[in-house]
């Protein structure tokens, strides 16, 4: 006979790698009677949200909400700046760099500069590719979830600003939990996702363009066409309906990350992901890239030999109502990946923690039960 699932969805510890736990207080804010979202009421929140943007992008600049999930976010951004015989340099070394490269080729002319999946980039290989191919625009993703590993945009700033091409960013699970990009790295465009470290529900993107990439806009879609999305933000407005229940979230998100501070925010995912990291190891596992790359928003964890996928997430699911995420692309079936950004908190993880060294010491993977939570424990401040 088979157990009993424990998996409550109301009650589960959510590692996900995004969408992430949502605070009560931004669950409860969705729970409004329909408003008119031409309204003054609604206008109000818009005001309040696009006031609250400079908080996550850590600068002024255009930007907007734009209904949809951060791919939609990108699709804007990529589609409003560039165009179809524009050239562009695509950097990939994940899922998600594959999926811009996919992204680039609909409204564009992309030139793929690769490494392989949880690899850095080389800059004097891509200052090369800039060189040759003078793009209009250089796309990268900022944090690679695919993978939980972060870019090292600072080593590859420099290359993109002495080419003169516009700088558009993926950072949908970047911010606000990795620092913000600084004005030395020349960034032109950033995209964020609502329901990664934000901690809001999925479906809105919010996008900010440099006056350079707003002075280049020349969109090629309509629904996410930036020009209009800034001209209606101007007014507190948007141009289409909004996901109004989504607003009234995100607005919630926006607050309690100005109570609590975006550097307290990004010292905590920090902390969070050093307990991770060490806790796993300590478990005998190993993080799928090198660590001075892994992520602080993720942490992808190689699967021991003869550990399924499909079977770990059930079991680590239904005996410990603990949901992580698996791999994607090249990496489904190699990883499992713990989600550690927005307002998770330690005993989230810890009982994440729990499950996993049950689970592995249940398969004989590791000999004593402790030393994964024992390390966990001691890191606790
Ligand atoms: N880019 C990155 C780095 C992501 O992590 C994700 C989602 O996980 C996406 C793009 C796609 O975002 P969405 O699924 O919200 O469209």
């Amino acid at each position: 006979m088979s157990e009993p699932s424990s998996f409550d969805p109301a009650t589960s510890t959510f590692l996900l790698a995004g969408p992430v736990r949502l605070h009560p207080r931004v669950q409860q804010a969705m729970a409004v009677p329909s408003l008119n979202h031409r309204g003054e009421y609604f206008h109000e929140i818009v005001h309040e949200v696009r006031g609250l943007l400079p908080l996550v992008f850590g600068r002024t600049g255009h930007q907007a909400i734009v209904t949809g999930s951060g791919t939609a976010g990108l699709e804007a951004m990529v589609s409003s700046v560039v165009g179809r015989e524009d050239k562009v340099v695509v950097l990939s070394n994940g899922h998600f760099g594959n999926r811009l490269e996919k992204l680039a080729t609909r409204f564009a002319k992309p030139v793929v500069v690769r490494a392989e999946w949880g690899h850095p980039f080389d800059p004097a290989k891509l200052s090369a590719v800039l060189s040759a191919e003078r793009p209009k625009a250089v796309l990268a993703v900022y944090n690679e979830t695919s993978v939980g590993f972060t870019n090292d945009i600072a080593a590859l700033a420099p290359a993109i600003r002495e080419s003169g091409a516009l700088f558009l960013m993926d950072a949908i699970s970047a911010l606000p939990g990795l620092p913000t990009p600084p004005d030395d790295w020349g960034v032109d465009g950033i995209v964020v996702g609502s329901q990664k470290g934000l901690a809001a529900p999925p479906g809105l993107a919010l996008v900010h363009l440099s006056d350079r990439a707003f002075g280049a806009l020349k969109p090629q879609t309509f629904a996410e066409d930036l020009a209009e999305h800034f001209k209606s933000i101007e007014k507190d407005d948007t141009p289409w309906t909004p996901a109004v229940p989504l607003f009234l979230a995100l607005r919630e998100a926006l607050l309690l990350l100005k109570e609590e501070g975006v550097e307290a925010r990004q010292h905590r995912t920090h902390r969070y992901a050093e307990m991770t990291r060490a806790s796993v190891k300590a478990l005998g596992l190993s993080l799928f890239p090198e660590e001075r790359y892994s992520s602080d928003t993720v942490t992808a964890i190689r699967y021991p030999e003869g550990i399924e996928d499909g079977a770990w997430r059930k079991v680590l699911r239904e005996r410990h109502n603990v949901v992580v995420s698996g791999g994607q692309g090249e990496a489904k079936g190699k990883i499992f990946r713990i989600g550690h950004m927005g307002v998770v908190t330690e005993a989230d993880l810890l009982a994440g923690i729990a499950a996993v060294e049950r689970e592995l010491h249940r398969l004989g993977k590791v000999s004593s039960l402790g030393p994964g939570v024992s390390v966990f424990l001691r890191l606790m401040p």
